[in-house]
């Protein structure tokens, strides 16, 4: 998923950037000046709101890390007992010969779902994957904010289209005299805000069916590889629809009184997530003890079903 390496890394974040600031001052710009330059308030201020959500959950995937594993697994009796997990086991994948895994790169232990990034250099913790136009590897810490990303950014592009399409009669517009620039910003606006919402939608719309699913991008991926083999694959991380939810979306703070009734509000925000794992043991599904049951205090060596 990396970019060529003759296209410099910091070059589809440019692009990235470059989009939503050139759009958004182009749409800005027309609309004020079709409507006479009285600024429509109500529609350019959710487009500035949206705008600003945007912008700042791409910037805290930008620069939030995923996380890294420890240098060696935690002693098996410091491990937390999670819902729907049995207590005793720090991992439930490994190698076929039982062996934990293990990253050659970082010579370092790799918990459950850590994978190493070849862009980022290091390995991160619940990996999702890297992604070139944030110049991130997407994991635990920054999954939130990423999802938060797509489904701002294609509401905003939504927000353009809608706005210009159905709010402005483009009859009277083309038998104005405007500014040429002024025309170019509007069919500007209107393609690009279309494009980015269906491309961006549909993209958003995955990821989002992903994390309710319980997987990540990389889970998936393996779990189509593992299909293709012949053998069938169950996914030991998809709980619940909450609680998959929950993994990436964050907890109720224990600290604050008032977390509960802001929760779903913080949900909604590129805030920091409290989330309810360290990245290193998950709450596995009811199907792991049907499938394990004498799993306490062993390891699993494999999760493909034989
Ligand atoms: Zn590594
Ligand atoms: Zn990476």
């Amino acid at each position: 998923m990396g970019c060529p390496s003759q296209i410099p890394g910091w070059f589809p974040v440019a692009v990235v950037f470059l989009l939503i600031l050139g759009t958004g001052f182009a749409y800005i710009d027309a609309i004020c000046h079709v409507t006479h330059g009285v600024l429509r308030q109500w529609e350019v201020s959710w487009f500035l709101v949206l705008l600003c959500l945007t912008v700042t959950s791409l910037l805290r995937t930008m620069l939030t890390a995923p996380g890294q594993p420890p240098a060696s697994p935690p002693a098996i009796a410091s491990v937390s007992t999670l819902p729907g997990r049995p207590s005793g086991i720090v991992c439930i994948d490994g190698k076929m010969n039982g062996a934990p895994r293990y990253c050659r790169k970082c010579k370092q232990w790799k918990p459950d779902r850590s994978h190493h990034c070849v862009e980022c250099g290091r390995c991160a913790l619940r990996m999702d994957h890297h992604c070139t136009f944030v110049g991130n590897c997407i994991g635990l810490r920054n999954h939130k904010y990423f999802l938060l990303f797509l489904l701002w950014s294609a509401l905003t592009a939504a927000w353009i289209s809608k706005s210009l399409l159905l709010t402005l009669n483009f009859s009277e517009i083309t038998q104005r005299r405007l500014p040429i620039r002024i025309y170019i910003e509007l069919v500007g606006s209107v393609i690009v805000g279309s494009a980015v919402a269906i491309v961006l939608g549909a993209f958003s719309a995955m990821q989002f069916w992903f994390m309710f699913q319980g997987y990540t991008t990389i889970d998936f991926m393996e779990k189509k590889g593992t299909k293709r083999f012949g053998k069938p694959y169950v996914n030991y991380y998809n709980v619940d629809f909450a609680t998959n939810f929950l993994q990436v979306f964050g907890i109720a703070s224990s600290s604050s009184s008032f977390s509960c009734l802001t929760l779903p509000i913080r949900w909604l925000l590129p805030v920091h997530p409290t989330i309810p794992t360290d990245g290193i043991v998950f709450p596995l599904s009811q199907r792991y003890l049907e499938d394990h049951p004498c799993a306490v205090g062993t390891r699993d060596r494999s999760r493909a079903e034989s």
